[in-house]
């Protein structure tokens, strides 16, 4: 049996597996924005009833992730989580980004990707990314890479998007959750979620182009992978991706972009569990090859 854990900024979920199966599992509420310094006893908490029997702990954690230390980017915090864990546990313990185990649980679940090369997306409260290439998850040493909601790109607008990360027009400044939120309700001059802003505020002619500026910036990102990687799939998930009005405007602009930015533009097959799955194959994958 394997642990798989997915600390993520809003909840931390935790999966017993046996044979590739969840056969226990618990979620708690992330302390990541509260609490940060007791995250590691917080998470061993939950699974130490589980590590007697189980062989490894796998992380797929939100943030820039590294064997020496997470970096909680939008908490400006690092520590050093694998080292932490695998001495509470006594297990080797495997670490990588969130979005990066999703996209793997992708690559080993959903039959319809072009498996070898491909680029996941999830515009949720942030936009993070995956990006499998020539059938391995692109890693790197310090852990920041493939995070595409920090690259930027061109919108028809005057405007100009600050984002936390020091730079300007990023992908997460104006597609994510966040970004979306605060437009609207600086637009609308009340506080709304995105989720308000899709069930009920839309079609509103101050918040349409909001959206559309976001649906923008999400489809720039697939042009600017398409002409690096080469990839004919991108899975786009998150709970704004896979809003009908959001991910209709991106399929729509990716159609009347030429030729050669063409992708096969595919809706996430892992759900709610993505994370810990595609952490548990990746760690087992690592395993076969060590
Ligand atoms: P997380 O960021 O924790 O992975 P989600 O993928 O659910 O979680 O993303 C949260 C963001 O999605 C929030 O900004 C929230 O307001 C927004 N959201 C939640 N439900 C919807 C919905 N039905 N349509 C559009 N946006 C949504
Ligand atoms: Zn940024």
């Amino acid at each position: 049996m394997d642990i798989a854990i997915d600390i993520g900024g809003t909840k931390i979920a935790c999966a017993l597996i046996e044979n590739d199966q969840i056969i226990d599992a618990v979620k708690v509420d992330s302390i990541i924005h509260t609490n940060i310094d007791d995250l590691a006893p917080y998470v061993y908490a939950q699974i130490k009833h589980w590590v007697a029997q189980a062989r490894s702990v796998n992380i797929a954690c939100t943030g820039q992730v590294s064997p020496d230390a997470v970096n909680f980017l939008s908490v400006r915090r690092k520590l050093p989580l694998q080292a932490q864990l695998r001495s509470l546990t006594g297990l080797p313990v495997t670490i990588i980004n969130d979005a990066s185990a999703a996209a793997w649980a992708e690559y080993v679940l959903n039959d319809h990707v072009s498996r070898k090369n491909f680029i996941y997306i999830t515009v949720s409260t942030g936009v993070g990314a995956g990006i499998v290439f020539n059938d391995e998850i692109i890693t790197c040493a310090d852990g920041f890479c493939a995070h595409l909601g920090h690259t930027a790109v061109n919108i028809p607008t005057a405007q100009s998007y600050p984002c936390h990360c020091g730079r300007e027009n990023c992908v997460e400044a104006i597609a994510s959750g966040t970004a979306i939120a605060k437009y609207a309700s600086q637009a609308l001059g009340k506080t709304l979620s995105a989720k308000d802003v899709f069930t009920h505020y839309a079609e509103h002619p101050d918040i349409m182009p909001i959206i559309d500026n976001a649906a923008t910036a999400v489809a720039e990102l697939i042009f600017n992978m398409k002409a690096t990687f080469g990839n004919d799939t991108v899975i786009i998930g998150g709970s704004v991706g896979l809003a009908p009005l959001f991910i209709n405007k991106v399929a729509a602009k990716v159609q009347q972009a030429p030729e050669i930015y063409q992708v096969t533009l595919l809706a996430p097959k892992s759900g709610a569990n993505a994370d810990v799955i595609g952490v548990h194959h990746y760690a087992k994958k690592q395993l076969i090859e060590s």
